[in-house]
C-alpha cells in the first residue's frame, strides 16, 4: 500500500470506526487529528457498548453454567456476588482496552484531543477541549464518526434512576429484584441474560410478534424457549402505554390483545428500543452534508458526503449499527481520500446476539429471500447430531446455510447455539470468497468441534450428511 505523505485529515469521534479510520490515516502518512470527548479513544463499543455488556454476560454464562454443573454430577452452591468487585472488573476490562488505544494513538503520532468538535466550514472545525479552552482548525478532509445513542421514547420518559437505558444498565448501580426490558432487540436480551444470571426476576415486553425482529424465526426459537425458563415473562404484540413511579418503584401500563395484566410495578426498567444517529454536529449546516429522514447522513460507496472535503462512517451514516461494519467503512473512507479505487460494498456483514444460546447470521437471510421472492435452498444441520454440542451438553443449537439452488452458491449462513458468534466468521468467508455448497462440504474441519456442523449442514445439502440419516424418496 502506498503512503500518502502531506494530507491532514481530522476525525470526529473515537469509536471503532473513528480510531480504525485515524489509525489506518497515521499508517498511511497523513497528519491525523482525532477528536473524542473520553479521555481515550473507544466509543461506545469500548465505554459503553459492546466490552462492558461482554465481559458482564461472560459473567452470566460462568453463573448459568455453575448452576447447570449438577447434571453433570458436579454440585456448586449458590454464587455469592460482590457487585462492587463485578463492576471494578468490568471497568478495568474498559480501561485497559481504552488505554491501549490511547498508547496506540501515541506511538502513531496521532494528535488525540479530548474535546467536542463543530464545523466552521467544510475544511474547519472549532474544538471545544475538556480543559475549558477553544480552538480552530484546519484539515484536508474531515471524517465524520460521531456515532449514535439510545433512542428514548418522549412519553415513556422519567427523571429517576430507576429508568435505565444501556448506558445507566451497564453501569450496574444494583441487582433489582424485578426489571422490565422494554423492547426485545439484541441489546435489551443481552442486559437482560446478565440481570437474570444476577439474581433479577427479569420480563421483556416487545411489540411485534416476535423476539429479535428481522432474524429468522428458526434460530430465534431455541433463544426464546431458553429465555422463557431464565426470564420470569415473556409479553410479545404488547406495548407499554405508561409509566408512572411510586414510593416502591415504577408502575407499567401495558396494552395489547394479549395482555393479561394491565398494570405491574416493577423496581426498574430499562428502555432499549433502538439507537438514534448523532448527526446533529454544530455547525454541519455550513458544510453540503445532507442528513436523510431517519438522521443518518448520506455517504456514497466511498463514504463521502455531499460535501467533497468531508466523509462519514459508522452508526452515524446507517444499519446495520455494528462496530465491525464501522471500522470496514473507517478504512475504506480513509483509503478513498489516500486515492485508493475502494469502495464499500460487502457480500456479508455479520449480526450476532450474545445471548445463551447466540444466534449469528451473514448474508441472505430467509426472511430477505422471502421478502425479494428469491428462490433459494435451505440446508439445516441439527445440533442434536453434533458429537461436540453433546460434549457441551447444548444440542439445541443448529447451522444453516442458505444457498443458491442453481450456481450452489453459498449466499447466506445462520447459526443458533452456544459459540454461535464465532462459529459465524467461516460463513462470512465463504460468502465473500464466492464458495460453494461444495467447498465447505469438502473442507476438512476439525473433530470434535462446533465448526464441523457448518461442514454438515453443506453435506446436508447433498442429503448426504454422515451424521443425518434421511430416506431415500422412493
Ligand atoms: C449495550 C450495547 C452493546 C453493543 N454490543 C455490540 C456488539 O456486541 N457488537 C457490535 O458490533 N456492536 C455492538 N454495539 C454497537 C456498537 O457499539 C456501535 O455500532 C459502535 O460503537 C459504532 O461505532 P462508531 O465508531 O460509529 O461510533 P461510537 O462508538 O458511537 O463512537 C462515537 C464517538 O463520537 C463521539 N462524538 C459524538 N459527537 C461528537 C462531537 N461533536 N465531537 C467529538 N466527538 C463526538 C461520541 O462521544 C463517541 O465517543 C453495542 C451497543 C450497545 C449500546
Amino acid at each position: 500500500m502506498t503512503e500518502t505523505s502531506n494530507l491532514s485529515i481530522a476525525v470526529i469521534g473515537a469509536g471503532p470506526g473513528g480510531y480504525a479510520a485515524a489509525f489506518l490515516a497515521a499508517d498511511l502518512g497523513m497528519k491525523v487529528t482525532l477528536i473524542d470527548p473520553e479521555l481515550n479513544p473507544g466509543g461506545v463499543c469500548l465505554y459503553r457498548g459492546c466490552i462492558p455488556s461482554k465481559a458482564l454476560l461472560h459473567v452470566a454464562k460462568l453463573i448459568d453454567e455453575s448452576r447447570h454443573a449438577k447434571n453433570w454430577g458436579v454440585d456448586y452452591s449458590d454464587p455469592k456476588i460482590d457487585l462492587p468487585r463485578l463492576r471494578t472488573w468490568k471497568d478495568g476490562v474498559i480501561k485497559k482496552l481504552t488505554g491501549g488505544l490511547g498508547q496506540l494513538s501515541k506511538q502513531r503520532k496521532v494528535e488525540y484531543i479530548q474535546g467536542r468538535a463543530a464545523f466552521e466550514n467544510s475544511n474547519t472545525l472549532k474544538i471545544g477541549k475538556a480543559n475549558g479552552h477553544e480552538e480552530s482548525l484546519t484539515f484536508d478532509r474531515i471524517v465524520i464518526a460521531t456515532g449514535s445513542r439510545p433512542a428514548i421514547i418522549p412519553s415513556l420518559k422519567l427523571e429517576t434512576p430507576r429508568m435505565m437505558d444501556s448506558t445507566s444498565a451497564l453501569d450496574l448501580s444494583d441487582v433489582p429484584g424485578t426489571l422490565l426490558v422494554i423492547g426485545g432487540g439484541y441489546i435489551g436480551l443481552e442486559l437482560g441474560t446478565v440481570y437474570a444470571a444476577l439474581g433479577c426476576k427479569v420480563s421483556v415486553v416487545e411489540m411485534l410478534p416476535g423476539l429479535l425482529p428481522g432474524a429468522d424465526r428458526d434460530l430465534v426459537l431455541p433463544l426464546h424457549k431458553r429465555t422463557e425458563k431464565v426470564f420470569d415473562s415473556i409479553l410479545l404484540n404488547t406495548t407499554v402505554s405508561a409509566v408512572k413511579e411510586e414510593s416502591s418503584g415504577i408502575r407499567v401500563t401495558f396494552d395489547g390483545p394479549e395482555v393479561k395484566e394491565r398494570e405491574r410495578l416493577f423496581d426498574k426498567v430499562l428502555v432499549s428500543v433502538g439507537r438514534k444517529p448523532n448527526s446533529e454536529i454544530p455547525g454541519l449546516d455550513k458544510t453540503q452534508v445532507k442528513v436523510g429522514a431517519r438522521g443518518f447522513i448520506q455517504v456514497n460507496k466511498q463514504l463521502q458526503t455531499d460535501d467533497p472535503a468531508v466523509y462519514a462512517i459508522g452508526d452515524v451514516v446507517g444499519e446495520p449499527m455494528l462496530a465491525h461494519k464501522a471500522s470496514h467503512e473507517g478504512r475504506t473512507a480513509v483509503e478513498a481520500i489516500a486515492g485508493h479505487k475502494v469502495a464499500f460494498e460487502p457480500n456479508a456483514i455479520p449480526a450476532v446476539v450474545f445471548t445463551d444460546p447466540e444466534i449469528a447470521w451473514c448474508g441472505l437471510t430467509e426472511t430477505q429471500a422471502q421478502k425479494e421472492n428469491r428462490e433459494i435452498k435451505v440446508a439445516k444441520f441439527p445440533w442434536g447430531a453434533s458429537g461436540r454440542a453433546m460434549t457441551i451438553d447444548r444440542t439445541e443449537g443448529m447451522t444453516k446455510l442458505i444457498v443458491d439452488p442453481q450456481t450452489e452458491r453459498v449466499l447466506g449462513v445462520g447459526i443458533v447455539g452456544a459459540g454461535a458468534g464465532e462459529l459465524i466468521a467461516e460463513g462470512v468467508l465463504a460468502i465473500e470468497m464466492g464458495a460453494l455448497a461444495r467447498d465447505i462440504a469438502l473442507t476438512i474441519h476439525p473433530h470434535p468441534t462446533l465448526s464441523e456442523t457448518v461442514m454438515e449442514s453443506a453435506e446436508v445439502f447433498f442429503g448426504t450428511s454422515t451424521h443425518v440419516y434421511r430416506p431415500k424418496r422412493q
